[in-house]
C-alpha cells in the first residue's frame, strides 16, 4: 500500500514508464505521453571504459565503426548484459525525462519493463541501476504485462485476453485471466532473426552479401507473412560474393516471404503452443476477444491474417504497437492499487538517498 505521504508525493512527482527494449528504448511520462524513443545503443570510450553516448547518437557511431569507441546493444538478446551500461542508459533516460519538466519536483518514480524470464540477478541489476540512476522509487514489470496494459487489454478482469509482443530480440506471448498471467512464453525469435533470415537468403540464393541494416529495410519495405494483394519488388544492393564487386539484385516480396517463412512459422507455433496449454473455457474467451499483437515486429505485413488463419482466433495489431510497453509501464503508477499485483517483484523506494 502507498502511505498517505507517498500519495501526496505522487501528486507532485514525475511518474515515468521505461521500455528497455532490445531494439528501441522508450520513455513515457504521466500527462505527456512518449517523450523519448531511441535505439537501444550505448557508446563506450575504450580507454576510460566510460559510456559517452546513448541512443540515436550511439547508433550513428556504430555505423561508422570508430576504433577507440565500443558500441554495445546491452539488451540485444533480451537480456541485461552489463550493469554499468544499463545504468548509464537509465541515467541518461531519467535525466532527459526530468529535464523536460518545468517545475522543481522530487526525483521520479520509475516503472521499468523487463523481458519476462530474466533471472533474479538481472532483475536486481535493473532495479539497482534505476535507483542509482536517480529514481526515488523503482518498480519492475514484465514487458508482455506492460504491453497488454498499454494496448488496453482487460488484464484486471476475469475474462481471458492474449497479447503477443514481437520486438527485435524476443517474442513474448502472455494470456491473462482472473486478473493475472495464466500462461506465458518467451522465445528468441523476433525482428532481428527475420533480418538475419534475409541476409542468409540473399547470400544463398543471390550470392549477395548484405548487412543487417539493409536486410531490415527490405523486411520493412516488402516483407510479409501472408500473400499481398499486390506483390512488389525492390532493388537490393550489396557485394557479389563471386566477383567481390558491388551489385544490385531485384528481389520480390514473394521471395522475401519465403525467406521469412521459417521465423514466421516459429512465431505461429509459439502461439499455438501457448493455446495448447490454455484451459478450454479460456480459449473460448480468446475466441471472442482475439489476439492482440504489439511491438515493432507485429507490423510485418500480413501477420494478422496469417495468425488469424492458422490459429482460428482473430489477430489484430494494437494501436501504436511500438509504444505499448512504455505507455503500459507508465500507467501502472496511475492505478497502482489495482495494477500492483501485476508487477514483477522487487518494488521499493530508495532509502539511501
Ligand atoms: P524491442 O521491444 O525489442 O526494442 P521493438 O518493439 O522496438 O523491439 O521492435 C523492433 C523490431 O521491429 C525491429 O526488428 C524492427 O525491424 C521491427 N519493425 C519495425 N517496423 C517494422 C515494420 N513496419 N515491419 C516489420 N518489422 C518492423
Ligand atoms: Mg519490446
Amino acid at each position: 500500500m502507498l502511505s498517505p505521504l507517498d500519495y501526496l508525493f505522487g501528486l507532485f512527482s514525475l511518474d515515468i514508464g521505461i521500455d528497455l527494449g532490445t531494439a528501441n528504448t522508450l520513455v513515457s511520462v504521466r500527462g505527456k505521453g512518449i517523450v523519448i524513443n531511441e535505439p537501444s545503443f550505448v557508446a563506450i570510450e575504450k580507454r576510460s571504459q566510460q559510456p559517452i553516448e546513448v541512443g540515436a547518437r550511439a547508433k550513428e557511431m556504430w555505423s561508422k565503426n570508430p576504433k577507440d569507441i565500443l558500441v554495445v546493444r546491452p539488451l540485444r538478446d533480451g537480456v541485461i548484459s552489463e550493469f554499468e551500461v544499463t545504468e548509464a542508459m537509465l541515467h541518461h533516460l531519467i535525466a532527459k525525462a526530468h529535464e523536460q519538466t518545468w517545475v522543481p519536483i522530487p526525483r521520479p518514480r520509475v516503472v521499468v519493463g523487463i523481458p519476462s524470464g530474466v533471472t533474479e540477478v538481472e532483475k536486481r541489476a535493473v532495479f539497482d541501476a534505476a535507483i542509482s540512476a536517480g529514481a526515488r522509487e523503482a518498480y519492475l514489470i514484465e514487458e508482455p504485462v506492460a504491453a497488454a496494459i498499454g494496448a488496453g487489454l482487460p488484464v484486471q478482469e476475469t475474462r481471458g485476453s492474449m497479447i503477443v509482443d514481437i520486438g527485435g530480440g524476443t517474442t513474448e506471448v502472455a494470456i491473462f485471466s482472473l486478473g493475472g498471467i495464466v500462461i506465458s512464453r518467451s522465445i528468441r525469435v523476433a525482428g532481428d532473426e527475420m533480418d538475419e533470415d534475409i541476409v542468409r537468403y540473399m547470400r544463398n540464393k543471390h550470392n549477395l552479401l548484405i548487412g543487417e541494416p539493409t536486410a531490415e529495410k527490405v523486411k520493412i519495405q516488402i516483407g510479409s507473412a501472408y500473400p499481398l494483394p499486390e506483390e512488389t519488388t525492390m532493388p537490393v544492393k550489396g557485394r557479389n560474393l563471386v566477383t567481390g564487386l558491388p551489385a544490385s539484385v531485384e528481389v520480390s516480396s514473394i521471395e522475401i516471404r519465403e525467406a521469412l517463412s521459417g521465423s514466421v512459422e516459429i512465431l505461429v507455433d509459439n502461439i499455438k503452443d501457448a493455446l495448447d496449454d490454455t484451459p478450454p473455457e479460456l480459449v473460448a474467451d480468446l475466441m471472442d476477444s482475439g489476439i492482440v499483437l504489439a511491438g515493432g515486429g507485429s507490423l510485418l505485413r500480413g501477420l494478422e491474417q496469417r495468425i488469424t488463419e492458422e490459429v482460428n482466433i482473430r489477430g489484430t495489431v494494437a494501436d501504436d504497437a511500438m509504444t505499448c510497453v512504455a505507455r503500459g509501464a507508465g500507467r501502472v503508477l496511475e492505478d497502482y492499487n489495482n495494477l500492483r499485483r501485476l508487477l514483477a517483484g522487487l518494488e521499493r523506494g530508495s532509502t539511501q538517498h
